[in-house]
């Protein structure tokens, strides 16, 4: 079924009885040319690109809870190409080129909203690093502008400027960064990934990855074996855990990151904001929660929930940047999985064992990535080689030291990327 505003208005006149599933819930087959481990965002996208770019269509995502239960779903939705190192900028600039051309090829709203981001900067020293970041970003063909504290003014008029700890300087404005409906990201990435063939099997958790001789042949599952003789590692937070299925032991470490909406306001918040002197973001969902988020809690953890500590920490974070959002009353915290990498990149590389890829280490921002993780990830399982944007993603970095890429300049220290 073809989505249009014609269809939708002639549903709304018909009762809205026509609509049809938007995927099938297919029994897993015995074999598969490619199984992607994990239905979020990376996993999905993986498998519509497999088909839609390679034409690879028996392939299957495995996903032991519901499609979009994991951190496509709990993420604050920015999406972003705003990176200064080679490496990440060419990578995270594809990216956005795919967002922008996202709704016309899955044919799904995702509510992609180019707002634009302004990350303030509240030092000298500060000024400086934007000011390079934002040439990086000009050198890659991305958008960037450096406001001074008047031009911030102008658009940020309700912010407090004169903090005596954390006044106001001025900002890096990325005009064409923004936001995007997070679970419709999965839901349009599913719905292409099954119209082309891809099976989507939920409730169904990979319990173990068979290797004989060196090769993958396939993955024990909750729902039986099935074999395959390429297997793609998409879990974000479960990384580790499933890589130690195939006898891996990961540089990902996994910790909790928290998130919090208000009750739905009139618009007050047009932008994606920033602080530069603390951990601290906010933007505006449609439906008026003003949504924001800040540091990880500071231990590693699987659990989906985080601590009050931080919550108080992000709060008071906010409340120094604009402290008419003390009036707003909170809705709803919660917590996803990330999984940290020692450089705050992340990884995209085959392994040691012949047919299983690695996906994972997407640290705060896998969302902005979902679209080039998927292609470059459909790049490498299809043709055993990497994308060019993603050839920096090796695995082996961590080993030998060569090809790091710390973006925040603070090595392994998770809590700072
Ligand atoms: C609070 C919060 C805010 C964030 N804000 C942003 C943001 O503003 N911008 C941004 O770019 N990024 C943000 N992120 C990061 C982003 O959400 C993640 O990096 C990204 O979603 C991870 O990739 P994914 O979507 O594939 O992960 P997930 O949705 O977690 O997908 C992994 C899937 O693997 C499944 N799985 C795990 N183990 C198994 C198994 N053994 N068998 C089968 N399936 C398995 C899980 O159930 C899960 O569904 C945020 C994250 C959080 C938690």
């Amino acid at each position: 079924m073809r989505f249009s505003g014609l269809r939708v208005i002639t549903e709304a006149l018909r009762g809205n009885k026509s609509w049809t599933p938007h995927w099938r819930n297919p029994e897993p087959k015995a074999h598969y040319d490619a199984i992607v481990i994990g239905g979020g965002g990376h996993g999905l996208a993986t498998a519509f690109y497999l088909a839609e770019n390679h034409g690879l269509r028996n392939v299957a995502v495995l996903e032991k809870g519901y499609l979009g239960s994991g951190n496509i779903g709990r993420n604050t939705t920015i999406v972003r190409a705003n990176y200064g190192l080679p490496g990440n900028s060419e990578f995270y600039s594809h990216s956005l080129k795919l967002w922008e051309g996202m709704e016309g090829a899955l044919n799904y709203n995702v509510m992609h909203s180019q707002r634009g981001i302004i990350n303030l900067f509240h030092s000298d020293g500060q000024r400086d690093a934007y000011a390079r970041r934002g040439n990086a970003m000009i050198n890659q063909g991305d958008d960037a502008f450096l406001l001074d504290r008047e031009g911030v003014r102008k658009i940020l008029p309700y912010l407090d400027f004169d903090n005596t700890r954390f006044p106001i300087y001025g900002g890096l404005y990325h005009p064409r960064g923004g936001t995007a409906r997070h679970d419709a990201v999965a839901w349009g990435y599913a719905r292409g990934a099954d119209k082309r063939g891809v099976d989507l099997i939920q409730n169904c958790e990979v319990t173990g990855i068979d290797v004989d001789n060196g090769k993958v042949v396939g993955v024990q599952t909750t729902r039986g074996a099935i074999r395959a003789p390429k297997v793609g590692i998409v879990v974000a937070g479960r990384s580790s855990q499933v890589a130690a299925m195939a006898g891996m032991r990961l540089p990902i470490e996994s910790h909790i990151l928290q998130a919090f909406v208000t009750e739905g306001l009139k618009p007050v918040i047009d932008h994606v904001v920033t602080f530069g002197a603390g951990h601290f973001y906010i933007s505006q969902s449609d439906k008026g929660g003003l949504v924001f988020g800040g540091d990880l809690d500071y231990y590693a953890s699987y659990a989906q929930r985080g601590n009050l500590p931080i919550a108080e920490h992000v709060i008071e974070a906010g409340m120094t940047l604009m402290p008419m959002i003390g009036k707003a009353k909170l809705l709803r915290s919660w917590g996803g999985i990330m999984d940290m990498s020692p450089d705050g990149s992340p990884i995209i590389d085959k392994t040691h064992i012949d047919g299983l890829y690695l996906n994972c280490g997407w640290c705060y921002g896998g969302f902005k990535a979902v679209p080039a993780s998927g292609w470059c990830m459909a790049h490498l399982m299809a043709t055993d080689t990497p994308h060019e944007v993603a050839r920096g993603y090796r695995l082996d970095r961590f080993a030998t030291g060569r090809g790091l890429m710390d973006e925040e300049g603070t090595g392994s220290q998770h809590n700072l990327h």
